[in-house]
């Protein structure tokens, strides 16, 4: 039989965010993340607009994650007429309704300034829950003449790849992939069996450190602070990036590696998604599941205080240096860590640890490309903090894990398109795929549609 879809690339094309893909055949719609734009100002406005396909006419959205550039047009989805089904793991469920909750927070603060509606309410979120159905990785759904199955994709607790497939073909929407070896989750799947692929690019372009040197530059950066007796920042993405430092932190403590110090998390995000991990313990590798059973808990060491409330988060100014404040959000665009960059910024003895990705016009990517000047809150700040990075904490594969990924189904694929990337990273993995493994790969543009046999 020769069937065909159509895929669309409406969003997370020709950027790192804003995950959203339409696939249509002349029977149904179905749409894999409805992300946000984040970043600029400019793509932030991006979210404003109407989508460009009628939401009425979609029949499901399969979601990969819960990060916000994957679900944080959801509610307004909603809001303009998806009445279809939702399906993604359990965890990516939880940690969803917790991030588009947060979100709106955000963006109901900044509506406040311009005097502008947010893009979806509260009884938008209460909407798109009621739409949610939770599906386990390998239990295949039947949706039209479809079987979508979920993945493992090692990116954040409840992850995955969406492999559509019908008549025997298959097209693989990567999402998000994991950088292994990850001290909690399992790692990516391999593929071997996919005609289609459409796979992310964060880090395209770029090799991360190993993972034992991060341990030793985290450790070197606390030991350090301490000595200088200075404030020790830690922007950090509440969801993985928040667990896996403290799973790493907590290992350091344990071990006696550094000195007892107070470390706050300071980030209620970061706090109530800390919850939801402890929840779904089962999705674990086997290394972490082995920790938990010999009794210790991951997430919880001497010294650690969870600041839920905004009270709690003042006192932190009380407590004299040094001392360890791990808050939100990771590139410094919001939440409480730039009331911290404020206060410590200007002064030598501290430190700033970039930890995560961080978006052009971002204040982290301002800082981390060295800007000694900053407006942080209406306030004039002179930076003369150090600002270090570690790259090894990514949560996304670097190039050559990307390319060991999309290598696995070199016999199969018939085109690879990558997405979910800045310009560079995506156009140089993309060469690299057609030099290397003569595979044709394509960097599709916001709006590119292809007609697939599927
Ligand atoms: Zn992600």
């Amino acid at each position: 039989m020769n069937q065909k879809i159509k895929v669309t690339f409406y969003g997370g094309a020709g950027s790192v965010t804003g995950s959203n893909y339409l696939i249509e055949t002349d029977k149904m719609k179905m749409l894999v993340d409805c992300g946000l734009f984040q970043g600029t100002r400019v793509s932030e406005e991006r979210n404003k607009e109407p989508f460009p396909y009628n939401p009425a006419s979609i029949d499901a959205l399969f979601v990969t994650h819960a990060h916000l550039d994957h679900v944080g047009r959801i509610p307004k989805l909603v809001k303009e007429g998806f009445k279809g089904e939702i399906f993604s793991t359990a965890p990516t469920r939880d940690f969803g309704k917790l991030m588009l909750i947060d979100s709106l927070g955000v963006m109901r603060k900044e509506a406040r300034k311009s005097k502008e509606e947010t893009i979806y309410s509260e009884d938008d979120v209460d909407d798109a829950m009621k739409l949610w159905e939770t599906v386990d990785y390998h239990n295949r759904l039947q949706v039209g003449d479809f079987e979508i199955n979920f993945r493992e994709a090692g990116h954040i607790l409840g992850s995955a790849m969406i492999e559509i497939s019908r008549g025997g073909k298959k097209i693989l929407f990567s999402g998000d992939l994991g950088n292994p070896p990850n001290p909690i989750l399992r790692d990516m799947e391999k593929i071997s069996d996919i005609d289609y692929l459409s796979v992310e690019s964060t880090y395209g372009d770029r090799e991360h450190e190993k993972s034992t040197d991060t341990k030793l530059k985290l450790e070197r950066a606390i030991e350090n602070t301490v000595h200088e007796k200075g404030v020790l920042m830690i922007p950090a993405f509440s969801l993985e990036r928040t667990q896996k430092l403290l799973f790493q932190i907590d290992e350091l403590v344990e071990n006696g590696r550094i000195p007892r110090v107070p470390i706050f998390l300071d980030s209620p995000l970061a706090i109530k998604a800390t919850i939801i991990y402890k929840k779904y313990s089962r999705y674990y590798n086997d290394r972490a599941k082995e920790i938990l059973r010999s009794g210790d808990s991951l997430f919880q060491f001497p010294g650690l205080k969870m600041t839920l409330r905004t009270d709690e988060s003042k006192q932190i100014n009380n407590v004299p240096a040094p001392k360890i404040i791990i808050a939100g959000s990771g590139m410094s665009n919001g939440g409480r860590i730039i009331h911290h960059e404020r206060r410590y910024l200007s002064d030598p003895k501290n430190r700033l640890l970039i930890i995560g990705y961080q978006a052009s016009g971002s204040l982290g990517r301002r800082l981390l490309e060295g800007e000694k000047t900053v407006k942080i809150l209406g306030e004039t700040i002179s930076v003369r903090a150090k600002v270090e990075s570690i790259h090894g904490y990514s949560a996304h594969p670097d190039m050559n894990d990307l390319f060991d990924f999309v290598s696995g189904s070199v016999d199969t694929l018939k085109k690879v398109f990558v997405v979910q990337g800045e310009p560079k990273s995506s156009l140089f993995f993309v060469q690299r795929l057609r030099d290397h493994l003569g595979v044709d790969a394509i960097a599709p543009k916001v709006g590119d549609s292809f007609i697939l046999d599927l």
